[in-house]
């Protein structure tokens, strides 16, 4: 699939759904992909994409960064405290906040530069063992956490489980973003990015569907 055709679908849903057009951003993740399947979506215009892995994202947006100019990067995978300081210079926002040791580290972060990521907090929707994240029932609590550090909370950011059907997944999200005055939605995947935006999402996460089957080494 193009990225043309994604984002007819994009507009398609919004209509559908009764939002402003061009209200849904589309992020695209580009972890792993061979270099020239990013730079044909740079080419083509698009300027906001997704990363895993501080690593990767370091060794490769610098460069197009410097040929194509103003790219905004976000973090979308799991985050290191020991490479938060790495994060904070090459990211625009952090979608992967799920603990307050990384929280107050960002924060002090944003202090020493003036200036923060947008910060959006990962909520564990499923309460699944092994996944990342803020359990529902804590989060409420650790918006109020963040904000008491001073530490610019956007929205909040969910991976639903793989096996269950996501719209309630969504759904909560939405309603825990409402009941803490947080306008960020970040939801939505390949597979499920216009039953995210059904359900308010302002920042999609699709990566194989744009750039084709990841292929990791
Ligand atoms: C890899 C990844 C995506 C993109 O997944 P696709 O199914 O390829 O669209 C979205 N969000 C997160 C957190 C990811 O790690």
């Amino acid at each position: 699939m193009s990225l043309t055709e994604i984002t007819r679908r994009i507009a398609q849903a919004e209509a559908a759904a009764g939002r402003q057009s061009g209200s849904v951003r589309l992020i695209a993740v580009s972890k792993v992909q061979p270099l020239d399947r990013v730079e044909s979506v740079l080419l083509a215009g698009h300027r906001l994409f997704g990363e895993n892995y501080v690593q990767e994202a370091a060794g490769k947006w610098p460069a197009l960064r410097a040929r194509f100019g103003a790219v905004a990067v976000h973090m979308i995978g799991p985050l290191q405290t020991n490479k938060a300081k790495q994060a904070v210079e090459l990211f625009d926002a952090i979608h992967s906040v799920d603990r307050i040791g990384l929280a107050e580290k960002l924060a002090k972060l944003a202090q020493a530069r003036g200036a923060s990521p947008e910060v959006f907090i990962q909520v564990n929707t499923g309460a699944e063992p092994q996944k990342a994240g803020i359990l529902p029932q804590d989060l409420d609590g650790f918006v109020a956490q963040c904000r008491g550090l001073d530490l610019p909370v956007q929205g909040l950011m969910c991976i639903p489980p793989e096996a269950e059907e996501t719209t309630p997944h969504f759904a909560l999200l939405a309603e825990m973003a409402a009941r803490n005055g947080l306008s960020g939605l970040s939801m939505g995947m390949s597979g499920d990015f216009e039953a995210a935006i059904a359900a308010g999402a302002t920042h999609i996460r699709v990566g194989s569907a744009i750039f084709g089957a990841r292929a990791y080494a």
